[in-house]
C-alpha cells in the first residue's frame, strides 16, 4: 500500500482548519476571555461582543461565499465552538445555534427565495434561533401544540415555545409548529419568523446555573400572520427538518462540551504546577499527577468522537449514532473533568475569583439540550438491537 493512500489522523488539520481555529482561539483569548465573568455575572453577552462575532465570520461559516459566507465546511464549524467553548461555553453555544442549527437548516430546506433573503443577514448582523422545545414538549418533540392555521395564501400561527437559545439576540427564529394536531408528527412544520412579525414577541428570559450569558427565552406567537413563503421545507415535513438539524447539532454541543473540558484541564495543569502544599508544587504528588492524566486522556477520547461524527456528516456518511455517542460521552466528560479541576484547586475552586467552578456549572447543560443523555442512549440501543 502506497503511503498517501493512508488516512490521515482524525486530529490532523488542513491549513485552513488549523487557520480558522488558531484565529477563533486569538480572538476568545483577547476579546472574549476579559468579559467572562462579568457576562456570567449579568447573564448577557454584550451587543459589541456579536458585532466582532459577525466580523470575524464565524456566524455564517457554512453560508455560501456568494451570500457573503466563510464558504467552508461542518468540520470548520466544530472547530469554532471548541475553541470559543474553551474560553466561554456561553460564546459557544450562541456561534453553534447560529451555525449548526439555523444556517443549516436553511441552507439544507430553504427555497432559493428564503435563502436569498436570510442567508446575507445571517452572516452579516443578524442572529438566528431555533424553536422546537415547549413547556410540555421537551424530548417527545413532536408533541408540540403551536398550531399554524392556514388563512388565504399564508398561516396564522398561535402558541408558545419555550427554552429558546439566542432568544434576546436573534432577529430569525425557526419555529415549528403543528399544521394538523390529528397527523402527530405529520403535522410539523418549520417556519421563517422575524421578530417584527406582527403577533410574535419574544418573553421572559430564564435565570440559569450555568452558560448564564446565553439567552433562554420564551416565545410567545399569538395571531402572527406569516405567508407561505416562510415555510421551511414542505407543510407536514417540518419533522424532518427538525430531527435532521438536530442530528447534526449534537455535534456541535459535543464540540462545546470538548472545549469545557479542554478550558478546564488546561486551568488545572497551570494550578497545580502553581499551587504549592507540603513544601512542593501540588502537580508534583502522583495522585495529582494521576487525576490530571485520566482528564487527558478522556478530554482526548471524547475529541476523537466529535471530530469523526463531524468529518463523517461532511463525507457525506452515516453518522447519527456517531454523533449521539459524541454528544452522550462528550457531555459526561466535560462534567467529570469540570468536577475534578474544581477538587483540584481546593477551596479555590470553589469560588468565583477563580475560572473553574464557572465550567463546571457550563458543563451540566450537555446532557439536557438538544436531546438528554437518555435520548442518546436510545438512538444508540436503537441501533444496536434493530
Ligand atoms: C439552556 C437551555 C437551552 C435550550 N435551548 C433550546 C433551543 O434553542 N431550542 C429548543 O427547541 N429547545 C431548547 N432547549 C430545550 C431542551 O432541548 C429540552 O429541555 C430537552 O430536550 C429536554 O426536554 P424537557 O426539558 O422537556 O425534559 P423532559 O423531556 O421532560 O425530560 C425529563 C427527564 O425525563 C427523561 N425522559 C424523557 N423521556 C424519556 C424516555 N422516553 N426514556 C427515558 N427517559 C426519558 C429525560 O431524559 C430527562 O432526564 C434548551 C434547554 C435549556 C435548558
Amino acid at each position: 500500500m502506497e503511503h498517501n493512500d493512508l488516512q490521515p489522523a482524525l486530529t490532523m488539520l488542513s491549513e485552513d482548519e488549523v487557520l480558522l481555529r488558531d484565529s477563533v482561539a486569538e480572538f476568545a483569548e483577547a476579546q472574549v476571555r476579559p468579559l467572562v465573568r462579568e457576562m456570567d455575572e449579568h447573564a448577557k453577552i454584550p451587543k459589541e461582543l456579536l458585532v466582532k462575532l459577525f466580523e470575524l465570520g464565524v456566524m455564517g461559516i457554512e453560508i455560501p461565499e456568494q451570500f457573503g459566507g466563510g464558504g467552508a465546511s461542518f468540520f470548520h464549524g466544530v472547530l469554532a465552538v471548541e475553541a470559543f467553548s474553551v474560553v466561554d461555553p456561553s460564546v459557544g453555544a450562541l456561534v453553534d445555534v447560529q451555525n449548526t442549527l439555523v444556517v443549516n437548516a436553511i441552507l439544507r430546506w430553504g427555497s432559493d427565495d428564503v435563502k436569498q433573503r436570510y442567508l446575507p443577514r445571517l452572516a452579516a448582523d443578524t442572529v438566528g434561533a431555533y424553536a422546537l422545545s415547549e413547556a410540555g414538549s421537551g424530548s417527545d418533540a413532536f408533541a408540540l401544540t403551536t398550531r399554524a392555521i392556514p388563512d388565504g395564501d399564508g398561516y396564522v400561527l398561535n402558541g408558545r415555545k419555550l427554552w429558546i437559545t439566542n432568544g434576546n439576540e436573534a432577529d430569525i427564529f425557526l419555529i415549528f409548529a403543528t399544521i394538523n394536531p390529528e397527523a402527530g408528527y405529520r403535522g410539523v412544520t418549520a417556519f421563517v419568523v422575524e421578530r417584527g412579525f406582527p403577533g410574535f414577541t419574544v418573553g421572559r428570559k430564564e435565570d440559569k446555573l450555568g452558560i448564564r450569558a446565553s439567552s433562554t427565552c420564551e416565545l410567545i406567537i399569538e395571531d402572527c400572520r406569516v405567508s407561505k413563503a416562510q415555510i421551511l421545507g414542505e407543510p407536514g415535513k417540518g419533522y424532518k427538518v427538525a430531527i435532521e438539524t438536530l442530528n447534526e447539532g449534537r455535534i456541535g454541543i459535543g464540540a462545546q462540551m470538548i472545549g469545557i473540558a479542554k478550558g478546564a484541564l488546561g486551568h488545572a495543569v497551570k494550578y497545580t504546577k502553581e499551587r504549592r502544599q507540603f513544601g512542593k508544587a501540588i502537580a508534583e504528588f502522583q495522585l495529582v499527577q494521576g487525576q490530571l492524566a485520566r482528564m487527558a486522556t478522556e478530554v482526548e477520547a471524547a475529541r476523537l468522537l466529535v471530530y469523526n461524527s463531524a468529518r463523517l456528516r461532511d463525507a457525506g456518511k452515516p453518522f447519527l449514532t456517531e454523533a449521539a455517542m459524541a454528544k452522550l460521552y462528550s457531555s459526561e466528560v466535560a462534567e467529570r473533568v469540570t468536577s475534578l479541576a474544581v477538587n483540584l484547586y481546593g477551596g479555590y475552586g470553589y469560588v468565583k475569583d477563580y475560572p473553574v467552578e464557572k465550567l463546571w456549572r457550563d458543563a451540566k447543560i450537555g446532557q439536557i439540550y438538544e436531546g438528554t443523555s437518555n435520548m442518546q442512549l436510545v438512538t444508540i440501543a436503537k441501533q444496536l438491537l434493530g
